[in-house]
């Protein structure tokens, strides 16, 4: 857990519709979304960023990329998507705890790295 609005979601401190939830993460709607589908997959340990994460969290990591996949599929979107995780304010980050971006359902540019 952590002190941030999202480990008061994963808590229930913050009652939240759950797309999805498993053991380890929860799935919500993003309150401002940059697209028809637009997906917060957040894991139940606070972990501040990316680069916070440590070698113990290696199975967590790779649990939180097989989830995406599986809302992704479960919300139809598997054909098409991006996972995007912003670290660092610099980067665009506003919540301090780790959480992956599904986007989909709008055309991508080809060769963009996001957006
Ligand atoms: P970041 O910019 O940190 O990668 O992403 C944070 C995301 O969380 C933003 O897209 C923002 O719209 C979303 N967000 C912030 N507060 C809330 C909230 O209380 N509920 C939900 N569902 N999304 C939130």
């Amino acid at each position: 857990m952590s002190d941030t609005i999202f480990g008061k979601i994963v808590s229930g401190e913050i009652p939240s519709e759950f797309l999805y939830e498993d053991e380890h993460c929860v799935a919500i709607n993003d309150i401002s979304p940059q697209a028809p589908v637009h997906v917060l997959v957040i894991p139940k340990k606070g972990i501040p960023r990316l680069v916070d994460a440590q070698i113990e969290d290696q199975d967590l990591l790779g649990h939180l990329l097989l989830a995406a996949g599986n809302i992704a599929e479960q919300l139809g979107v598997a054909e098409a998507f991006r996972l995007i995780i912003n670290n660092g304010s610099g980067a665009g980050q506003t919540v301090f705890h780790l959480h992956l971006h599904i986007i989909a359902g709008r055309e991508f540019a080809e060769g963009h790295m996001a957006g």
